[in-house]
Parts: C-alpha cells; structure tokens; sequence
C-alpha cells in the first residue's frame, strides 16, 4: 500500500496550501518555498510515488497535467516569456517529496540547465 504523503493531504486538504486549480483528477497549488517569482506544482490526486511508476493507463493523467501547467503558464502571464517544467525522480534529482509532481517556474530568466 502506497503510503500518505504531505501532498495527498494538500489534495484532501487536511494541511492547508494555496490550491490554484482542482479537479477530480489533479491539483494544483503553490510551492510553499518558491524558487522563482512564478512556481506552482501539478499532482496527481492518487498517489503515484515518481516518475517510474507511471503506466499505460495513467497517460491520459499525464497529459492532462502537461495541459493544465500550460494553462496554469497563460493565467499566470509566463506562456509568452517562457517557462521550465521540471519533475525530479529519486534521490539524485532532489526528489523530496514520493508523489508524482510537475513543478511550474517562471517569471524571470532561469539559469541555463
Ligand atoms: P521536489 O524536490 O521535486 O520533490 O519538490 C518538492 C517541492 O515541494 C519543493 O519545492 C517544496 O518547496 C515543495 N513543498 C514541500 N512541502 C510543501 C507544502 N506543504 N506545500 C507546498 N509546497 C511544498
């Protein structure tokens, strides 16, 4: 059983967070610590732990996640300018957090990758 984690209780708003968009699917909200003037995260409402663990039934999921944070860029006024959408995966990448999340920055020039 996959266990709970700070984000599932964001999604069932046990702790509180400021939830941008919500729908039977997905959520999305602001990162409490932001790392640009613009930084939301996209989640899934079920618990996927990573990336690895996405399937074959999950893609509709996926790109309605991708759909919503290019949404999520146009509301915020960063669709023109530009973006980065990142996911980390594991321990290597930073992953804090074991739920599937797309994080949203924007609003100034983002260091080169
Ligand atoms: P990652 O390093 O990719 O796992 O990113 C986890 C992100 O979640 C970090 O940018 C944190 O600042 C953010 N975060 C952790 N706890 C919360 C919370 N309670 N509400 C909003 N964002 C959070």
């Amino acid at each position: 059983m996959k266990k709970n984690n700070v984000f599932k209780d964001i999604v069932e708003k046990k702790i509180p967070s400021e939830i941008l968009y919500q729908d039977k699917k997905i959520t999305v909200f602001s990162d409490i610590s932001p790392k640009a003037p613009v930084h939301f995260l996209v989640i899934p409402n079920k618990i996927i732990p990573s990336l690895n663990y996405i399937k074959k039934r999950d893609k509709n999921l996926i790109f309605h996640m991708l759909r919503t944070a290019i949404a999520i860029a146009k509301k915020k006024k960063i669709y023109r300018t530009g973006y980065r959408l990142i996911i980390n995966c594991n321990k290597n990448s930073g992953q804090e957090v074991p739920h599937l999340h797309i994080h949203i920055l924007g609003g100034k020039k983002l260091p080169s990758i």
